[in-house]
């Protein structure tokens, strides 16, 4: 049983060195216990957060322990009445080929509505991110201009396509040319601008001729900036992320633009997804739905091998997916 642990706390931007191979005999299972083999893992940038030795809403990881994440595998062996071998889950489980569980900290999925991997990401935490943001916090009303950054991730595509759905004009931010034509060719986005082009306000200034009613925030930091001068009175900004901010070894404080929120009477408000854990099945239920009715589209980015689990980590940083990064450990 190979599994991931965390080697040493990144300082900046994560190294493979952070990261180590371990090996165990497989795990055995006593009474009430399940023995979960691993197909997927999800690559999230909270982990980095983990990571850091901080604890936030979340416990920090330990060094020398294994990375835990969100993961979907099958039951290989089961002292559990209530799970069958065979039988697909999805859970916080360790980085590792073999998993076991008390049945707690796993949902079963069901292999015939969905893809498997999509209760990872479109049909897992990052869709019900995305709807209990956009549709809670954001409220998108019809003819309203949305914008989205991180636009192209697992998070921002589902958020923008959700507020497509509500009827509003649609502007993804994002990083690469390719995504930029992913957002408007595939999910049909009104308009999208790469962050690392010139004139980055100008462009924003023209995709949005109405002004902002709803930021919907994956990444802070200079792009967000920006944003703050294009809100409309009444308009809201949804904190999601703030991924630019997360390697920073200190947090940069911005500029003074609270008396925009007061002149303007906007809200912004932060939020963490399992703050919406008792409405987590009509969620599940909602996005469900758009997915089967094909109005919800998605992408993932899949890194093969328990091993490369550090690099497709490290590359959320520096843009490499485009849709949800997974890892995949096995082949179905
Ligand atoms: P993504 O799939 O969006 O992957 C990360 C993306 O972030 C990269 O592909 C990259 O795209 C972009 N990025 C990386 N570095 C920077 C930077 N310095 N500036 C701007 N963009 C950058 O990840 P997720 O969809 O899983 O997560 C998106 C955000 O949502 C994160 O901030 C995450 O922490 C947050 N989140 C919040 C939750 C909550 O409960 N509040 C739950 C889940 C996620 P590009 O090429 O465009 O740069």
């Amino acid at each position: 049983n190979r599994m991931i642990v965390l080697a040493s706390r990144p300082i900046g931007m994560p190294t493979k060195e952070n990261f180590r191979m371990e090996y165990s005999s497989i795990p055995e299972i006593s009474d009430g216990q399940v023995l979960i083999k691993s197909i997927y893992l999800s690559v999230d940038p909270y982990m980095r957060g983990r990571m850091s030795g901080i604890k936030t809403y979340i416990d920090p990881f330990e060094v020398d322990k294994p990375l835990v994440g969100g993961v979907v595998g099958k039951i290989v062996d089961s002292k559990n009445p209530s799970f069958k071998v065979g039988e697909f889950v999805e859970g916080r489980l360790p980085w590792a080929d073999y998993s076991i569980s008390s049945g707690k900290n796993i949902r079963k999925i069901d292999p015939k509505l969905a893809p498997i991997s999509t209760a990872l990401g479109v049909a897992g935490m990052p869709g019900l991110t995305a709807y209990f943001g956009m549709v809670d916090i954001g409220k998108p009303k019809a003819g309203e201009t949305v914008v989205v950054s991180g636009a192209a991730g697992a998070v921002g595509s589902v958020a923008g396509q959700i507020a497509k759905l509500k009827g509003c004009r649609v502007v993804g931010i994002s990083g690469s040319q390719e995504k930029i034509d992913f957002l408007i060719n595939e999910l049909g986005f009104d308009a999208a601008i790469n962050y690392k082009s010139n004139n980055l306000f100008s462009a924003l200034k023209e995709a949005c001729p109405n002004g902002v009613d709803v930021y919907f925030d994956n990444v802070g930091g200079e792009v967000s900036d920006l944003m703050m001068k294009l809100m409309n009175f009444h308009s809201r900004i949804v904190l999601c992320g703030q991924i630019s901010q997360y390697n920073n070894t200190e947090i940069e404080y911005g500029p003074r633009f609270q008396g925009k929120l007061v002149t303007h009477s906007i809200l912004m408000q932060g939020f963490i997804v399992s703050n919406y854990v008792k409405r987590f099945n009509e969620g599940y239920e909602q996005l469900g739905k758009w997915i089967q009715e094909g109005k919800i589209k998605y992408r993932e980015t899949i890194t093969d091998g328990l091993e490369n689990a550090p690099d497709a980590f490290i590359g959320l940083f520096k843009g490499e997916n485009i849709g949800k990064q997974l890892v995949r450990v096995v082949k179905e």
